[in-house]
């Protein structure tokens, strides 16, 4: 008897892509679902014209009501900061741009690794995303072409990864995810198969049973680096979803960016972890934040940074301590960055 009530609950859910299409994307609709007047909302059309507002009502469920200032709340909302100019923020901060190989949406940044921007979509518009302003309408593949794409990266024998990147690769459907698998598995070197998202936490209905399905990653190495900034992104249902991938046999990192206001705190950080690992996450990398033009608010000093983290290693044992990194244009890899642990007591 006791489980009808769940079942009816369960089936009464929007499926991921109906909270996908009826996600958020204007201030009126936030701050109606936030009890707040548009008045008390710092928000600017201006940067939303630069960058559409779009956040999935799952996601606004986890901000506090009638806080404007809510941690989750500032990582969507287009505020007037974004409109002021600031010296060393451009459109492109990690050069991607000189990047780009012969191939459509693939860009080859590091040795043994490729990466593919699988989808220009996203399921969230991050205000602090270092490729808000990249341009996806001249890297968009087809599926055709982007399994072309997979089969001329498999012909240089040194790459051992492919990265699936976006945009979010997680709003390809589940037949173009199990193509590429599949592309992947039938190559005899053992491809791994890395997809960066944000899909699991901000809708994670989006880890179904077919999802897990599509990846096998019982048949080959498959990891997903989810992306959360904030303990409270990770609630009962996000644990679930990330619960769901580490059962099917995906591993599970987690990538944060630090960002003022939002994440700038060793204790707001040792927790983000614990949520992470409860839920069978690892923290993986927190990177400093991209110098993407409209971002600068969101700006930690690497001084700063490296306190948070000394301060963050004497809290935690080592494994719920991520790599501080920073992305440098043209270096072969990302440079990490040490905790400062005199500064950070
Ligand atoms: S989901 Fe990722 S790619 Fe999309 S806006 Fe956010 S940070 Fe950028």
């Amino acid at each position: 008897m006791s489980a009808a009530p769940q079942t009816l609950q369960l089936h009464s859910r929007h499926s991921w892509q109906e909270q996908l299409q009826q996600a958020i994307r204007t201030p009126s609709e936030l701050s109606a679902a936030l009890g707040l007047t548009l008045e008390e909302l710092p928000y600017s059309a201006a940067a939303d014209d630069a960058f559409p507002l779009l956040v999935p009502a799952a996601f606004v469920a986890r901000m506090e009501k009638g806080n404007a200032w809510d941690p989750l709340l500032r990582q969507v909302l287009a505020v007037p900061q974004e409109n002021l100019p600031a010296e060393g923020f451009s459109d492109d901060p990690v050069g991607e741009t000189s990047l780009y190989a012969d191939t459509p949406g693939v860009i080859q940044k590091y040795q043994g690794r490729a990466l593919l921007v699988a989808t220009g979509q996203c399921a969230v518009n991050c205000r602090y995303c270092f490729r808000r302003s990249y341009p996806y309408g001249d890297n968009s593949q087809s599926s055709k072409e982007r399994l072309a794409a997979i089969d001329t990266l498999l012909a240089d024998p040194s790459i051992g990864e492919v990265i699936l990147s976006g945009g979010d690769p997680l709003l390809l459907p589940d037949a173009s995810l199990a193509a590429i698998a599949r592309r992947l598995r039938g190559n005899t070197r053992g491809i791994t198969l890395r997809i960066h998202t944000r899909l699991p936490i901000v809708i994670p209905d989006r880890v179904t049973a077919s999802l897990i399905d599509a990846l096998m990653p019982r048949e080959q190495r498959v990891v997903v680096v989810v992306h959360s900034n904030h303990p409270r992104e990770i609630d009962h249902d996000t644990a679930r979803a990330l619960e769901r991938l580490r059962d099917g046999g995906v591993t599970v990192l987690n990538q944060s960016v630090l960002l003022k206001g939002i994440n700038d705190d060793a204790d707001v950080l040792a927790e983000l972890s614990d949520q992470l690992f409860a839920a069978g996450a690892m923290p993986y990398y927190l990177h400093m934040l991209d110098k993407v033009a409209g971002s600068a608010h969101f700006e930690v000093s690497e001084l700063r940074a490296r306190q948070i983290l000394g301060q963050l290693a004497s809290k935690r044992p080592g494994y719920l301590v991520p790599k501080l990194a920073v992305e440098v244009p043209g270096a072969d890899s990302k440079r990490e960055i040490a905790p400062d642990y005199v500064g950070g007591f």
